[in-house]
């Protein structure tokens, strides 16, 4: 059997995901890796799960382990939109279905509004498990640069009335992998432009509950209805988010918030996917998340990571030749590294994993082949002192390639 010539024609856009390539790196214990997108395993909560898997097993036992609806479990739904919702914008359960990650979430939105030969306006850098799902679909990414405030918005529009886009996907808070945020007044000419221009915008907020520092900023989605002056979802904006972050990645629980339309066929696109996501999850991430322990969780959190983005930070600042720029995310897990343009980051990684420190070469999150010359860095899996030798092993490998290209031009 010839399985190569008998596979689906969109196969051929799929890969195996880099990322989960160089995860493989990480599992030996010497390596310092900033390379996955990991959560600190210390500070899973894992006495609660054990007490809340115990309490809805014998609370509502049968229930648990049963088929359930696709659209999820309804506290769970009505928990999230309640947490969602804000003075000027309230969602209900009925704008909300539980995911299996959001992974999933995205995966189900390239499904119902994405053709072969679409367009789809993505900030560069962008999230690469985005590309990896919607690339099988066929449809043409069209990049807009970013800087230290997000993406560049001044330079959408043209983007809008040239290729017309079926979506803009944005991760406008601490976003991965660059980790800056939108700033409040490209949010606002973000929901003017889409709703102008009548295009669906993507707003993945995978992050932005994990804040270190700076102002809070108002999602896309209460921007959009601010803009349309509504307090429902009847807008453009549709929403991802998780608890992968913010609790467990284990449990693969996410939500899709969007206006009713969108709401159902993503139902409908969930029902052949998996008919739902498990209800044994749903109901322990619900049980878990009351009296205030996942508020409580969430401050744990941010002081820890806090803490790993400031020694990261200071490590970039002590070690890193001061031809390396880097980002300074507010919060999220990533920051995004430039060298020098002499300097091609898949290369070095080679060089870094023999000195025991791993990171991302940051091209596979731009589209059009640029960014060789960077890298994604993440500050939250290892603990501060592993953080600063990581950097410091780094720092050592850069000025190695900053006095060699010294030599070679002199
Ligand atoms: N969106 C973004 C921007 C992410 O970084 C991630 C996790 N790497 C996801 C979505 C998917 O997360 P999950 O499926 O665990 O909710």
């Amino acid at each position: 059997m010839n399985w190569d010539t008998t596979f689906a024609a969109r196969t051929a856009h799929m890969r195996r995901s880099t990322i989960r390539e160089i995860l493989k790196l990480t599992v030996l214990p010497e390596v310092i890796s900033f390379a996955g997108g990991l959560p600190a395993p210390e500070y899973f909560p894992i006495e609660r799960v054990r007490q809340a898997t115990d309490t809805v097993l014998a609370e509502r036992g049968q229930e648990v382990l049963q088929y359930s609806t696709t659209e999820g479990m309804l506290e769970l739904r009505d928990f999230i939109a309640q947490r969602l919702s804000t003075p000027k914008l309230h969602l209900s359960a009925d704008n909300v279905v539980i995911v299996t990650g959001s992974q999933q979430g995205l995966d189900l939105i390239g499904r119902v509004l994405l053709d072969e030969g679409d367009t789809v306006i993505v900030e560069n850098p962008t999230y690469l498990g985005m590309l990896l799902a919607w690339k099988p679909l066929g449809v043409r990414f069209v990049p807009v640069s970013t800087d230290m405030d997000g993406m560049r918005v001044q330079e959408l529009e043209p983007l809008l009335r040239q290729h017309r886009p079926k979506l803009v996907y944005s991760v406008p808070t601490f976003q991965n992998p660059r980790g800056v945020t939108l700033s409040e007044t490209r949010r606002a000419e973000l929901v003017r432009l889409v709703d102008y221009y009548g295009v669906p915008l993507v707003e993945d907020c995978a992050y932005s509950e994990l804040r270190y520092s700076g102002d809070p900023v108002t999602s896309l989605l209460e921007m959009d209805a601010i803009h349309l002056h509504t307090d429902r979802l009847e807008g453009n904006v549709i929403y991802l988010g998780t608890f992968s972050k913010i609790l467990t990645p284990g449990l693969r629980i996410g939500w899709v918030a969007a206006p009713s339309p969108v709401i159902e066929k993503v139902v409908q696109a969930k029902q052949s996917a998996d008919l739902h996501t498990s209800t044994m999850t749903q109901f322990i991430t619900y049980e878990m998340s009351q009296d205030g322990f996942l508020e409580r969780h969430i401050q744990k959190l941010r002081e820890v990571y806090r803490e790993r983005r400031d020694v990261m930070l200071a490590a970039m600042e002590q070690y890193f030749p001061e031809e390396v720029k880097f980002t300074r995310p507010d919060g999220g897990l990533f920051l995004m590294a430039e060298f020098p343009e002499y300097v091609d980051a898949a290369e070095l990684l080679k060089l870094a994993v023999e000195a025991k420190v791993a990171f991302i070469p940051g091209e596979d999150f731009y589209v059009g082949g640029i960014g060789r010359n960077t890298c994604r860095l993440n500050f939250s899996n290892q603990k501060p002192e592993r953080i600063e030798e990581g950097i410091r092993r780094m720092g050592e490998l850069l000025k190695d390639e900053v006095i060699a290209h010294q030599f070679a031009t002199r």
